[in-house]
């Protein structure tokens, strides 16, 4: 008799609870070895007045059992509360975002008859999810993009291993390198290091947008996509409208032996308690978890149990119409009595269990061999125009070793050599570089910020690096 694998179950907000109780139901059907430890978060918890929306309980159960069921979480909206959803992602490190889809019987598309069976893995922690935003000026706010070397390793090595797993053959990766050099670039480059370690699986790199074209095109050339966090949020709800909605598109969190499983969709607060959504996406979360766990069997029974169903004609409101579809608690039960059975013409991925990327836990701290300053910028909140400004910096740099070499403004070069186009913001990057050309020292810029604080207020300072060989900053559009 296999151990019990207790799992944390957070049935969540709107129509969570309809669609977790479904899943439970089923898998307790399958008989597979587990028993449910209920914890809560988002909605509810917020209104106790805990601003992360995840008490320490729910902590303290995840942190005991590892793996997670959860129904989708509500994040209120203007109350400077945080996503309780992104705050359990970022919480137990769960790096990877898994979301599959596949064309489902029954379920009328324009795609339908093209075998679309395509995962993204979405990067989950990084990115513009960081949440690190700031208001620079009273009129312009920055969010920080933030993607590692690390972070990046783990997802890519993450997707390959996927793939293997499910015996797929192809991985794409979609990034916005051509922009984001140093971002994207850095997803993009680690990709194409990590690749050739898997001989056995095509690789390809594709710009994020020429991906969504591609995939309302021709999705059925996808296999397996890897990509940044804001752009796997993207592509995976355009992935899911192709197989027949949200309501189909589940998800796995993955992390260092800990996971959380849950549909893609949110609360869809309109529908909660009118048991007429369809539980799909969660139950086929708990397919990937049942796998995830090694429970092959009942995860192949669940998934053939839910075709079954679907070639019966068994469908929810979303798919055939709110006066049409069945209810929810009907759709489950007819799952439920399916299960034993295998869908005819219909297979379902067998899958092996996924090699984890071995990653440290250790702070990764890489000493270049060489870092030099050569320049900063300095970001300044005035109602000066470029031209105004421009002079003025040029003189309170006069006896610094650093001079100003541009400003731009929201990223196009507005001075010198003013560019009329430009609807200027209070707003400014003023770029100074080594006067002679040789390394910085960084105290120099600073010192150079109090001068310039004289003239327009600073509100931002950034190192203009060299490391090893290579500039460690963009140009402006329009620098030379
Ligand atoms: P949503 O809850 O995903 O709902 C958007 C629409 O998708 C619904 O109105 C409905 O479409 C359809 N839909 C979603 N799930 C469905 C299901 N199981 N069955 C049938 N139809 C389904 O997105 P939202 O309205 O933007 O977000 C609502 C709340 O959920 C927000 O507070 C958001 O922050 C949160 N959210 C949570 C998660 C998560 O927990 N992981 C993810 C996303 C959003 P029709 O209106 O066309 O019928």
């Amino acid at each position: 008799m296999p151990d019990t694998q207790t799992v944390t179950v957070i049935p969540g907000d709107g129509i969570g609870p309809e669609c977790v109780d479904a899943a439970v139901r089923i898998i307790e059907a399958t008989g597979a070895p587990l028993a449910w430890e209920e914890r809560h978060a988002g909605e509810r918890v917020f209104a106790q007045g805990i601003a992360s929306g995840v008490p320490q309980e729910t902590i303290d159960s995840i942190n005991r059992t590892r793996v997670v069921l959860k129904g989708p979480l509500g994040t209120p909206v203007g109350h400077g509360e945080k996503s309780a959803n992104v705050t359990l992602r970022k919480l137990f490190e769960t790096f990877g975002n898994i979301r599959p889809v596949r064309e489902l019987p029954g379920v009328t598309t324009p795609y339908a008859g093209r075998g679309i069976d395509l995962v993204v893995v979405r990067e989950n922690v990084e990115d513009l999810y960081a949440g690190i935003e700031h208001m620079q000026t009273p009129d312009v706010a920055q969010c920080l993009k933030l993607i590692s070397a690390k972070g990046s390793e783990k997802i890519v090595r993450l997707a390959f291993e996927y793939a293997r797993s499910e015996g797929r053959t192809s991985v794409a990766c979609a990034t916005k390198s051509n922009i984001m050099k140093l971002t994207e670039g850095e997803l993009k480059r680690t990709f194409e290091r990590i690749a050739p370690e898997y001989p056995d699986i095509d690789s390809w790199h594709v710009i994020v947008d020429n991906c969504a074209h591609q995939l309302v095109k021709k999705p059925e050339q996808f296999d397996v996509i890897v990509t940044t966090n804001m752009n796997g949020d993207i592509l995976s709800d355009l992935t899911s409208a192709l197989v027949g909605g949200l309501g189909f598109a589940p998800s796995a969190n993955l992390g260092n032996g800990i996971a959380i499983f849950e549909a893609v969709h949110g609360s869809a607060p309109k529908y909660a308690g009118r048991n007429v959504i369809n539980p799909t996406a969660v139950i086929l979360s708990s397919v990937m978890m049942l796998k995830y766990l090694g429970h092959f069997e009942a995860a192949e029974d669940v998934e053939h149990a839910v075709l079954v169903t679907l070639q019966e004609g068994r469908l929810t409101g979303d798919v055939v119409g709110y006066d049409r579809g069945i209810p929810t608690s009907d759709y489950a039960a007819a799952i439920i009595a399916n299960l034993g059975r295998r869908a005819q013409g219909w297979q379902v991925r067998r899958a092996s269990p996924i090699q984890f990327p071995q990653v440290s836990r250790d702070l990764v701290f890489r000493p270049a061999t060489s870092k030099e300053v050569v320049g900063a910028d300095i970001f300044v909140d005035t109602g000066l125009t470029a031209a105004e400004l421009g002079p003025r910096l040029e003189s309170v740099a006069a006896g610094s070793t650093l001079k100003l070499k541009m400003i731009s403004n929201r990223g196009t070069k507005v001075y010198p050599d003013g560019n009329p186009n430009i609807d200027q913001v209070g707003h400014h990057r003023c770029r100074f570089v080594s006067r002679s050309g040789d390394p910085l020292d960084f105290v120099d810029a600073l010192a150079l910020a109090r001068q310039v604080n004289q003239v327009a207020e600073v509100c931002h300072v950034e190192r203009l690096l060299r490391i090893d060989g290579a500039d460690g900053f963009t140009r402006a559009q329009g620098e030379d």
